[in-house]
């Protein structure tokens, strides 16, 4: 039986008009599960429902593990929170994980880009906004990203750190999976810089491509929480174009667990040609399959981006160094045309970097990629 949070929460309202026929379509739900329990092997059966911060925004899921071949096969409804999951039933193996890639929403995406590059006070559509750690729209923008995870679901964590004399924060948000010490990591930085940091740095490229790539898979994945082992943490970092003091804050964090592997973006909406993504190896071995895990994840996935690998070359550039140098492997996402480094992006670090510079359809098959390679990681 599946019982969806969203199936729930129109149920909620008891003194409604509808409540005799809700009542009755809950009752054949039930009537229904107990059938298809008594008819199947299960071997076990649960329905948890778990409220978290005060709203039943999170966890509903129903199980059924049963099969006569002795292969385990797990349903579960996702939750359709705050009107951001909701892939709708999803299961736990490649047909689920095809689900989920399908969903991943070009529109959402070009959605949240506008809504990171815009000054909400000013007559919209504009690029006014500055996410420069030095202006107010720092910090509105960090309590929108925070927003958005929570109305996607997730549970935020709150990780304030001073740098630079400043008091900031990073946006830390995870699924959880049934193993808390197991970690899985995807990042971007929410920062922005430019020649007038302190009032327009739209960094829509740099770097805010790869903080909406963030957003948009904890949407998604939040749909598949019922099938993870590990659990997955979604960062935008801030400071990374100033002091980098954002990634090693989250780190801190999460010390003394196992983070099995950090993904991170920064700058992958830019093809001025074709689109095309880099999916670079760090300092080992164990980089080499998190890049290779984005290539194998584009062909078994259908995904269609031409994605390339290569190797990472901007030392002391970017937020995944402090993984490395922890020893966590780590791929490296980047649009092909560019290393920040060389600069060949034409916005790069300027009021220029604008919208018009993201390729939609690049952001959004990267995301894409970011959710197969996550939800394949994250049931072990
Ligand atoms: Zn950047």
């Amino acid at each position: 039986m599946r019982l969806s949070i969203h199936t729930f929460k129109q149920l909620q309202p008891w003194k409604n008009r509808r409540t005799g026929t809700m009542l009755a379509v809950l009752a054949l739900f039930a009537v229904l599960g107990v059938i298809l329990i008594r008819a199947s092997s299960a071997a076990t059966y649960t329905v948890g429902i778990e409220a978290e911060s005060g709203s039943l925004s999170g966890n509903a899921a129903s199980k059924t593990v049963a099969s006569a071949s002795g292969s385990a096969a797990v349903m579960f409804a996702s939750s359709g929170a705050g009107g951001g999951g909701g892939t709708g039933a999803v299961s736990c193996d490649q047909a689920g994980i095809q689900k989920m890639v399908d969903s991943v929403s070009q529109q959402n995406i070009q959605a949240s880009l506008q809504s990171l590059v815009q000054d909400d006070s000013k007559p919209t559509p504009n690029e006014l906004i500055s996410r420069h750690v030095s202006s107010p729209g720092n910090q509105i923008k960090v309590d929108w990203a925070k927003k958005q995870m929570t109305d996607y679901g997730l549970e935020v964590l709150n990780q304030p750190f001073s740098s630079g004399g400043r008091n900031l924060h990073n946006v830390s948000a995870r699924i959880n999976g049934t193993d808390a010490n197991s970690l899985y990591v995807i990042g971007a930085h929410i920062d922005s810089i430019s020649e007038k940091s302190s009032t327009q740095a739209p960094g829509a490229d740099d770097d805010a491509s790869g903080v909406i790539a963030v957003l948009e898979a904890a949407r998604v994945l939040n749909g598949f929480k019922g099938c993870l082992k590990s659990t997955l943490y979604f960062n935008n970092y801030n400071d990374e174009e100033e002091e980098m003091n954002g990634a090693p804050t989250f780190l801190k964090a999460v010390s003394g667990k196992t983070v099995k592997g950090a993904y991170n973006m920064d700058m992958i909406g830019y093809a001025p040609s074709q689109e095309c993504l880099k999916s670079d190896v760090g300092k080992s071995s164990r980089d080499q399959v998190m890049a290779q895990k984005i290539v194998d994840m584009n062909t078994k996935y259908n995904v269609g981006l031409p994605v390339t690998t290569g190797t990472y070359t901007q030392n002391g550039g970017d937020d995944l160094e402090a993984f490395w140098n922890a020893n966590i492997p780590g791929g490296y996402l980047i649009e092909c045309t560019t290393e920040k480094s060389t600069d060949g992006y034409p916005g790069y670090h300027s009021t220029k970097d604008v919208m018009k510079n993201v390729n939609l359809g690049q952001v959004t098959k990267t995301t894409k990629l970011l959710v197969a390679s996550l939800a394949e990681f994250g049931m072990q």
